[in-house]
C-alpha cells in the first residue's frame, strides 16, 4: 500500500535535530508539534542534566 510505503520512507528520515542520529540508532525519537522535528532520548537526558545543574540540583516540584 502507498500509505505503508510512505510511512516507512518517512521513518527513515526521522533524525534527531540535536545529535543527528537516526531513529534506528536511538531508543526513542520524540516528535515536535510539526511532526518533522525530532529529539532523541539521549538528548533529552542531556538536556535534563543541563537543566538540573542550572537549577542547582534536584528540587521539589513547585
Ligand atoms: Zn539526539
Amino acid at each position: 500500500m502507498i500509505g505503508t510505503l510512505y510511512r516507512e520512507a518517512e521513518a527513515e528520515h526521522r533524525v534527531c535535530l540535536f545529535c543527528a542520529k537516526t531513529a534506528a540508532e536511538v531508543a526513542t525519537l520524540i516528535a515536535g508539534p510539526d511532526r518533522y522535528s525530532f529529539i532523541c532520548d539521549e538528548c533529552v537526558d542531556t538536556c535534563a542534566r543541563i537543566l538540573k545543574s542550572q537549577r542547582g540540583g534536584p528540587s521539589p516540584a513547585e
